[in-house]
């Protein structure tokens, strides 16, 4: 790794010269909300955080940077799961918080531009006027933003019936280290000119470009949804049924799974008094039809719950329609990270298979999980093979925790690859996750990583020392 330039006070002029000094931040008590994201209790602190306002600005901070070899992490909200966020080698925070506008609504095209600041839920709200809608949406939609959503792309629940944010980004304006800008692709919904650098950068993590503006593909909102709840006493028949949904030609447009201490745990983490969970309920279904027919939507409903009855349901399946009914079950889904979070220290793995594999990634975890004496929370976006592990470190002593949990979550991800999977289907690589990457990638993989890395950022100054494992 090439050494770094330690940040000085004529460094801090000059950014303060070029955006002016309220968007520079220096002093050590100024630091602390950018040293962490949302990645179990990691603290790298930056030397200073900076807040372009426009591309410009970022074009001449980074030539600046790489010219003296300061390390240049991008921050969007700071949600990663997986340390995508973290500045590990110190240097330089660059906070998109102040590239927040959304720059246009193109209706006719089911366009829109925006900068990589804007908050997701920001941005669903700015479409409904005009009956438009951007699926992607991470559980964290009313905080994390586009940019980051982008660099780590993200999914969430709609993604079972629409796809994840990789499925809707048509063009990326990107600012290279060197301080070159670039549009990466066209406007268009087809392409096939040349090598696909857009693509290319979605889920590159900040490790390539800074990404400054994003033109998004966007669909017709449908008018009507409803939710519905199923309980199931056995989890892994409540796997099985995931699958057998489309089986049956049923496609919903969200379908997540949620193992009983994960809803019981967000219950009580959002005080939610008029929901209770049956004694036999083990695992539940929660699954959003939606249609531009009322009628049609019902049918379906009932339709869902005729293939459901084969299965020992724990109860009535409960049906959401007004939007404070399904409010409170999306709150649920939405914040159950955030109740394991407050339940214990845990370490969440973003494990994904094939869709019909998923039983069996249930049973090898909770099998894996009995042979280290781990207890594990499961939840995800079922519909997508996509399952949060959760492991809880409950009472286990820390020199267990910290010796077994490696070896525990290889195993993990090993069924992972074995079934036809991955180790990570929304949360990234980042820091965290980069040393499991040998599971799934052999060396010939890593050249390739390392050559891309070179080409886009020789003097390695973009969010060092992630993705790329440091043994390969
Ligand atoms: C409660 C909770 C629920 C979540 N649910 C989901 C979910 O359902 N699905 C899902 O996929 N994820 C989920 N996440 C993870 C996280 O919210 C997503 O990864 C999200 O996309 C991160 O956005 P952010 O703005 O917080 O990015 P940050 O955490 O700030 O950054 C993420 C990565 O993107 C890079 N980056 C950010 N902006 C840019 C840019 N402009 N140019 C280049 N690189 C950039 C950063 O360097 C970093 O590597 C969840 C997180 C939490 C805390």
């Amino acid at each position: 790794m090439l050494p770094y330039h330690k940040i000085n006070n004529e460094d801090i002029a000059f950014f303060q010269e070029l955006l002016g000094k309220e968007n520079v931040l220096h002093h050590s008590s100024q630091l602390y909300d950018y040293a962490h994201d949302e990645t179990e209790n990691l603290l790298f602190y930056p030397e200073v955080v900076v807040f372009p306002e426009n591309t410009h600005q970022v074009s001449e901070l980074l030539k600046y940077c790489n010219q003296l070899l300061i390390p240049v992490t991008t921050r969007g909200s700071g949600t990663s799961l997986s340390g995508g966020a973290l500045p590990v080698c110190g240097g330089i925070v660059l906070s998109t918080r102040k590239l927040n506008r959304i720059l246009k609504i193109d209706a006719e095209n089911f366009q829109a531009i925006v900068e990589p600041g804007v908050i997701n839920y920001d941005l669903q709200k700015a479409l409904e006027s005009y009956g438009l809608f951007y699926p992607p949406d991470p559980a964290s939609w009313q905080i994390c933003t586009i940019g980051g959503n982008v660099a780590h792309a993200s999914g969430g629940p709609k993604a079972v019936k629409y796809g994840t944010t990789r499925d809707y980004i048509l063009n990326l304006e990107i600012v290279l280290p060197n301080g070159e800008i670039l549009w990466t692709g066209a406007n268009t919904l087809k392409y096939s000119t040349a090598y696909n650098l857009t693509h290319l950068l979605i889920g590159s993590e900040g490790t390539l470009a800074v990404i400054t503006k994003i033109v998004l593909k966007l669909v017709p909102k449908i008018p009507h949804n409803i939710l519905l709840l199923f309980s199931f006493e056995s989890e892994i028949d409540a796997c099985k049924a995931v699958n057998d949904l489309f089986l049956n030609y049923v496609v919903p447009s969200a379908l997540e799974f949620m193992e009983r201490d994960a809803i019981e745990w967000s219950i009580k983490y959002n005080e939610i008094s008029n929901i209770t969970i049956n004694e036999k309920t083990n695992a539940l279904l929660l699954i959003e039809l939606e249609n531009k027919d009322k009628e049609k939507l019902f049918e379906e409903a009932s339709y869902v719950n005729e293939i459901l009855q084969k299965y020992p349901l724990a109860t009535e399946p409960l049906m959401a329609e007004t939007e404070e009914e399904k409010n409170t079950l999306w709150k649920i889904r939405r914040k159950v990270g955030e109740a394991v979070k407050s339940h214990s220290i845990y370490k969440e793995e973003d494990t994904v298979v094939p869709r019909a594999h998923l039983p069996e990634l249930l049973k090898q975890v909770k099998t894996i999980g009995k042979k280290f004496g781990f207890q594990s929370v499961c939840y995800g976006h079922a519909g997508d093979g996509n399952l949060h592990v959760n492991i809880i470190k409950g009472n286990m002593p820390d020199e267990k925790w910290e010796k077994e949990l490696p070896i525990a979550i290889s195993e993990i991800f090993e069924v992972c690859r074995n079934l036809g999977g991955t180790i990570s289907g929304e949360h990234g690589i980042g820091w965290v996750q980069k040393n499991y990457l040998p599971i799934v990638f052999k060396p010939q993989h890593f050249h390739l990583f390392s050559s891309i890395k070179k080409a886009f950022d020789p003097n390695n100054i973009l969010n060092p020392n992630k993705i790329i494992p440091d043994k390969w």
